[in-house]
This record gives structure tokens, sequence and C-alpha cells, in this order.
């Protein structure tokens, strides 16, 4: 890239069904998109899929006029010991050395974190939570999982799972308050607060009440009004107490200056209203529950954040 180039890097967020890739370039301090591509996901295939991303690189840097670093932003999470992805929802990626292979594929640096944490980062920068000594993003959607930013920057941890807080066990006499059964974990453990406070985890706690497996916008829509059902009102309510307990654990944890909820129960309105009283009743006295803000950019935050980790990675280390 010549000197005159502004820096620019290219996030590539993947799912299980497509993969998004937009090209930021930096504009003072804010982020401004010069390209975006969209392609359906090759699940099945390492080679059809090393070999799309490739394609889309070299798409992007046509359109940038130049070569640029890449960050990448995909489901499940890296073994630690290994470097290899597991439990992706992306089938051609489990057991690969995802990060190497692209590194040597794109002949540049690559930055790899997972979508939890690119949306974080995006929230810490530009985002909700812009500007704030640090900050928390919960992401709760078909899973719950979240990352933690100090100073806008992402902070991977020992094994690079900082923030995993869905994996954490609810206490046994909480559930028992509830009347709520202990369900396994496809990670191997039991009781995880994944289970129960994520999107599937509200439809199950309904159908535990006596209520169908509706989605949590129609329980939540079901649990107001005059005509309101009591499965759903009682859902809500044990939801948003084992959620409480669950973030006031990341209150004793991080203490963040906000906590920025992501996925699809950021669209639950009552979230906002009713979460910050949940999450005092299991905390002690003199301890201040931070804003419980919305998302700025929603779903749209994961191919920014995967530039924003590309760039925080590239100005840090040397390739
Ligand atoms: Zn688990």
């Amino acid at each position: 890239m010549s000197e005159h180039m502004p820096r620019a890097w290219h996030g590539i967020d993947i799912g299980g069904s497509k993969i998004e890739l937009v090209t930021y370039a930096e504009q003072g301090a804010q982020l401004q998109e010069r390209h975006r591509e969209r392609i359906a996901t090759p699940g099945h295939d390492f080679m059809e899929f090393m070999g799309a991303i490739g394609a889309l690189v070299v798409r992007a840097d046509a359109a940038l006029g130049a070569r640029a670093a890449v960050g990448v932003g995909l489901p499940g999470i890296i073994d630690s010991a290994s470097g290899r992805q597991v439990s992706s929802n992306v089938p051609a990626l489990n057991g690969r050395l995802v990060a190497q292979a692209m590194q040597e594929a794109l002949q540049r640096p690559v930055a790899i974190g997972n979508d939890c944490q690119c949306f974080a980062l995006s929230e810490a920068q530009g985002g909700a939570a812009d500007g704030l000594p640090t900050m928390f993003g919960a992401i709760l959607g078909t899973g719950a999982g979240g990352g933690y930013c100090v100073e806008g920057r992402l902070q991977r941890g020992f094994n690079g799972i900082a923030g995993e807080w869905g994996h954490w066990s609810i206490p046994a006499p909480l559930l028992a308050r509830h009347g709520l059964p202990v369900y396994d974990c496809p990670c191997g453990k039991q009781g995880c607060l994944e289970r129960y406070v994520s999107g599937p985890g509200m439809s199950r706690l309904h159908a535990h009440f006596g209520g169908d497996g509706a989605e949590p916008l129609a329980i939540a829509a079901r649990a107001h009004g005059a005509a309101a059902s009591e499965a759903a009102v009682h859902t809500e309510a044990v939801h948003l107490d084992l959620l409480g307990h669950a973030l006031a654990g990341l209150v004793l944890a991080f203490d963040p200056h906000a906590i920025v909820l992501g996925g699809g129960l950021s669209n639950l309105p009552h979230l906002y209203r009713d979460l910050p009283g949940a999450v005092r009743r299991h905390l002690f006295r003199g301890v201040q529950v931070p804003p419980i803000l919305p998302p700025r950019f929603g779903d749209a935050g994961g191919a920014r954040g995967a530039a924003l980790l590309a760039r925080q990675q590239t100005m840090t280390s040397i390739f």
C-alpha cells in the first residue's frame, strides 16, 4: 500500500449460511466503508471454502486498489493448545488450522476472533460503548457469548476466550428455586447459562412452564397486555432472573462501564427496562449496575468487528 493511501482492512464475517466481506479505510478516527460483498458459505469442503475466501479477498483488493490485512470473525472457538477450530457451525472448518491456512493462502496478516468478540469490539469502537474505558458485549442469540474490551481493545486472555460467559453453570439452588431441571450442554458440561438464557433457552423455558416452543419475541409479546398468557409471563420473569444472575457475575468479574446486548434477544425492549433491577437483586449493596445498552450495529457488527480486530493486531504486531 502506498504512503498516500489511508490504512485499510478487510473484515470477513463467516456464518453458517453466508460470508460477508466489508473493507474499511481509516478516515481520521472513523472507519469508512469502501467495499462490500456477500457470498454463500461453502460449508462442507475446506478447499472450496478456502478458494472462495481467496477470490473474495482478491476482488476486495482490486476494489480498494491495494492489499489490506484481513480480520476474520467466525462462530465456535479455537483450541488454544492445537490452534484448530472446534465446534463451528461451518463443518468444513472443524479440526482445521484456519488462521494458518488463511495466512498462507492470502500471503498477509490474518487476525481471527469469534463472532461474539467481533461484536464486542465493534460496539467498543464507534458503537454503543464508544469512548468508555471498559465494556462488555454480551450476545444473546442462538447461543450466549461475549467479549470484553478495555480502552477500545479486545482482551483475548490466556486461552483467547475471555468473555465466554454462556458456559458458566447456574447454581443448583437457583435452578431449584425456579423448579428447573439441569440441562446438558453440547460443551460437555451441565446447567450452562446458555441452555436457559439464549434464544432457544428462552423457548425451552416456555415449553417447560407449559407453553409451546415459540420464539422469544413471540413469548415476550404474549407476556404483556390484557390477554397475557400465564406461561409467557412466568417464562419472562424466570428468564429475567437467570439473566440478572448472569450479568451480575459479569459485573463482579469484569466491572465494565457498560454492557451492550447483541443477538436476537437484544430486540426485546423489556430487557433495557427490567434487567438493571434483575441484576441488582444478585449483587450486594453498594454495587452500581452499569448501563445496559442496545447495540448500535446489531447483527451488522460482525465484519466491522473483524476489520477492527485486524487493525488491532496489525498495529501491535510485526508480521
Ligand atoms: Zn456449556
